[in-house]
């Protein structure tokens, strides 16, 4: 019994290593690439949650102030995406905190 629950230790030791850099990712790095269709991406699903936001308006499940709250977060994020960043205009998704192309701060 005293070996089982050892193994069992040292198994989740390895597995915390292993999951160790995953988990706890430095957070002075940038992201080091981000893909062309990034922006595209996160602009898309913005506009997507906007577009079911309304239907369930539309068909009851959400109220007004609801929709008005979700509305406003969505289309701040929409908004953040397109304009991108301020420094150079480089292309930012919504949960980017650098800038790919000059690497400065949002
Ligand atoms: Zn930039």
């Amino acid at each position: 019994m005293a070996e089982a629950i050892a193994a069992g230790l040292v198994a989740l030791a390895l597995l915390f290593l292993v999951l160790q850099p995953l988990l706890l990712p430095s957070p002075t790095v940038p992201e080091p690439y981000q893909p062309p269709d990034a922006e595209e991406t996160a602009r898309g699903r913005a506009l997507l949650a906007l577009k079911e936001i309304e239907f369930d308006r539309a068909t009851g499940k959400l109220s007004d102030e609801d929709f008005a709250t979700l509305s406003a977060r969505y289309q701040s994020a929409a908004i953040a995406t397109l304009a991108g960043c301020a420094q150079c205009g480089g292309p930012m998704a919504d949960r980017d905190r650098f800038c790919g192309r000059c690497g400065r701060a949002r």
